[in-house]
């Protein structure tokens, strides 16, 4: 499913290819997608505006829009979120498409038309679709984003200490708990844990400062990397993630187990518990 890092790549898609551009049409149709919008209300509220930012947390994009014609007085945000597999398609005034998002190879071929869940037209002839096979991604105005922690790629230092080591809890739970630090899901989760060589299971009060330090500097080196290589399955513990799997560090068994209710890979020796 796509984290942060697939996100992330889905919102610089539209920052540098769908701003600016005036929309014309929209397609919301796909109630259950748009929920809790009618059909229509997305089009009511988006039609003459453009697209002016791309801006993320954790894994929720929205997009602030512009005024219509003259008017200063901006428009609605519009949430994006990619579900399980979404992937935005901008096609520009030419016609070619450009894609970001979750893992290509998700995506079966030939492409279904009712897989496009929503659209923008653009009054240059271009398009923006969340093309989303699953049908688990959803397209809001005005997303409430009061329940997510910092986004998992700007969060300092400092804050991530502060959220990372409270409670009893497991730190792969914590870690993917959305509320504390938006944007990590599972893949990412045993890659940063792997990095840091801290036991997944481990309850967050027994780290110690120095951990959490690792921690932060695996997660970060994590998403850098993920976004540079195309997501999150490019990561260096993720192919050893099956039965019979070495750790590609130290070449200990991989062990498995359910930790914060995710299936968890980690190396048996250099993450012990
Ligand atoms: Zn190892």
């Amino acid at each position: 499913m796509p984290e942060l890092p697939e996100v992330e790549t889905a919102r610089r898609l539209i920052a540098d290819r769908a701003l600016g551009r005036r929309i014309v049409g929209v397609d919301d149709a796909d109630t259950f997608v748009c929920r809790p919008h009618t059909p229509g209300q997305l089009r009511d509220a988006l039609v003459g505006r453009a697209l002016t930012a791309a801006c993320r947390r954790g894994k929720t994009i929205w997009c602030p829009t512009s005024g219509i014609g003259r008017s200063a007085t901006p428009g609605p945000d519009l949430g994006v979120l990619l579900g399980m597999g979404g992937r935005i398609v901008v096609t520009s005034a030419d016609g070619r498409a450009f894609e970001g998002g979750g893992p290509r190879r998700r995506d079966a071929q030939p492409r279904k038309p009712e897989w496009n869940r929503f659209a923008l037209e653009f009054a240059d002839g271009g398009s923006l679709v969340l093309f989303d096979k699953r049908r688990l991604g959803r397209v809001r105005l005005d997303p409430d984003l009061d329940a997510l922690g910092p986004d998992a790629q700007q969060v300092t230092e400092e804050e991530f200490r502060n959220l990372i080591m409270k409670g009893t809890t497991a730190v792969k739970a914590r870690l993917l708990d959305q509320s504390k630090i938006a944007g990590i899901g599972n893949l990412l989760a045993d890659e940063i844990l792997w990095k840091a060589r801290v036991a997944p299971a481990a309850p967050v009060n027994r780290l110690r400062r120095q951990d959490a330090d690792r921690l932060y500097r695996a997660l970060q080196s994590a998403v850098r990397s993920a976004i540079t290589r195309g997501g999150v399955h490019t990561g260096d513990v993720i192919p050893a993630r099956h039965p019979g799997g070495t750790c590609p560090r130290c070449g200990a068994e991989m062990k498995h187990g359910t930790v914060g209710g995710r299936s968890t890979w980690w190396c048996s020796r250099e993450q012990a518990t």
